[in-house]
Parts: structure tokens; C-alpha cells; sequence
């Protein structure tokens, strides 16, 4: 499973500490996406959501920290994404059940 990192602030080790979380493979994603034609991506969007809002944890004790610095950009992008991508899904759903073939 792919990993996300962050400095985080541990209170059992009293220090700054690398921490770890989740992360979400997107180009596994992407590709599980392509080969479902896109019903994938509800899945993906919830994997993503839940991936963000777990804690990191410190690499030396285990204990929960929270992130003293931003993490990187690459997940809000992949959900930026996956929202963009819904709304184009969903319009087309839309035109779909307008003007029936
Ligand atoms: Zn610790």
C-alpha cells in the first residue's frame, strides 16, 4: 500500500517525528477506473476521503500526530480530480436521461 508522510508533532515521544498514513495509489486507481469505464471513480473518491482523514502515525512509538507541515499537493489534486470528473459524469448522466436515443 502506498504511503503518505509528514512531519507531525508525537506527545508520547515528545518531539518532531516522520510520520506515516494511507495514501491513495491514484495510478492503480486510474487504471481500475478506466477498465470499470469510469464506475470506479465513486469508490476511488471515498478511498481518497478516507485515506485524508486518517491520522499520521509516529514511525518511532506509533502514537498519532498531527502534521506541523502540509502534506503534498498530490492528493488534494487527485480529489480536484475526481470531483471534476463526477461533475462531467454527472452532466452527462444528465443530457443521457434528457434526450433519450
Ligand atoms: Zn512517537
Amino acid at each position: 500500500m502506498r504511503k503518505q508522510f509528514a512531519l507531525i508533532w508525537c506527545d508520547t515521544c515528545g518531539r518532531v517525528t516522520r510520520g506515516a498514513r494511507p495514501g491513495t495509489d491514484w495510478r492503480r486507481q486510474l487504471l481500475v477506473c478506466a477498465a470499470t469505464a469510469g464506475l470506479w471513480l465513486l469508490v476511488w473518491l471515498v478511498i481518497a476521503l478516507r485515506n485524508r482523514a486518517r491520522p499520521y502515525t509516529c514511525r518511532y512509538c506509533g502514537s498519532t500526530g498531527r502534521a506541523i507541515e502540509r502534506p503534498n499537493r498530490e492528493s488534494a489534486l487527485v480529489i480536484l480530480g475526481l470531483v471534476a470528473l463526477a461533475v462531467v459524469l454527472a452532466l452527462l448522466l444528465w443530457l443521457a436521461i434528457r434526450h433519450p436515443l
